[in-house]
């Protein structure tokens, strides 16, 4: 997703060490990543940040819910989102590498955009099946679909049933 300016951390101005940054993700993220299954949400995000001379190594830890269409009843429910995950950056600008978790910088970068990588947190610690507790599917539809099934096979008493009402109306 495109990245927000609210993700962007100045990173040449922080000693090294450790450094603590939290957002709150609420309808506009969600909006923004351009996700048509992602109907809104409340996720808290929290990123440790360890810079030492050469390298960045960002820990991001989301935690909330995402709302979403349950795949069940197709009603709208949240969907309980936590989990880690940690992102390297090279600051010595060697962007080739053979390791998915680091990514290489500009050397003479001096800020690095989050946005992208908070996306992809939450993207990888959704279930694939995303599913009402038991019994709090809309039951408008619980009812529809359980028809559904009980008359998957042509009841043949329905044929009768018709056969006598039409025999009736002649
Ligand atoms: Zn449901």
């Amino acid at each position: 997703m495109e990245a927000l300016q609210e993700h962007t951390i100045l990173f040449t101005g922080l000693k090294d060490g450790s450094h603590g940054f939290d957002y709150k993700l609420g309808a506009a993220f969600f909006k923004a990543c351009g996700d048509e299954e992602f109907l809104g949400g409340d996720v808290e995000v929290h990123i440790d940040l360890d810079k030492n001379s050469h390298l960045l190594v960002a820990t991001i830890h989301v935690e909330g819910h995402v709302d979403m269409l349950c795949d069940h009843c197709n009603a709208p429910m949240h969907q309980r989102v936590q989990g880690d995950q940690r992102q390297i950056f090279k600051l010595t600008g060697e962007e080739e590498t053979d390791e998915d978790e680091l990514v290489g910088l500009d050397p003479h970068a001096h800020e690095v955009n989050l946005t992208h990588y908070i996306y992809e947190c939450i993207t990888l610690h959704l279930p694939i099946r995303h599913i009402h507790p038991a019994g709090e599917c809309d039951p408008a539809v619980t009812d529809a679909l359980e028809q559904v099934m009980v008359n998957h096979e042509p009841d043949p008493r329905w044929a009768k049933l018709n056969e006598l009402k039409k025999n009736k109306g002649a």
